[in-house]
């Protein structure tokens, strides 16, 4: 039996780019934007929660397609 030591992205499945992080470089990238365009959105929209957040940011098509896959994932994870 071998042990796995690496992590995979749990949404491309491809390996994350570090033990730390969740995701494989490209989604920790859209992951990271994803909490910081939060922070401004919350400012824009005043009570914009998280969870209505990423829903809206799931669908908008001016976000990159890995960013709408985060989005995604987050979404499912939340309910
Ligand atoms: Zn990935």
């Amino acid at each position: 039996m071998s042990k796995k030591s690496s992590t995979d992205c749990p949404i491309c499945g491809f390996e994350a780019a570090t033990s730390e992080d969740m995701y494989c470089a490209p989604h920790e990238k859209a992951s990271a934007n994803i909490r910081s365009a939060f922070s401004v959105w919350k400012l824009a929209y005043g009570n914009l929660t998280y969870p209505r957040f990423i829903e809206k940011l799931s669908k908008l098509p001016q976000a990159g397609t890995r960013t709408r896959e985060v989005a995604k994932f987050l979404l499912r994870q939340e309910r």
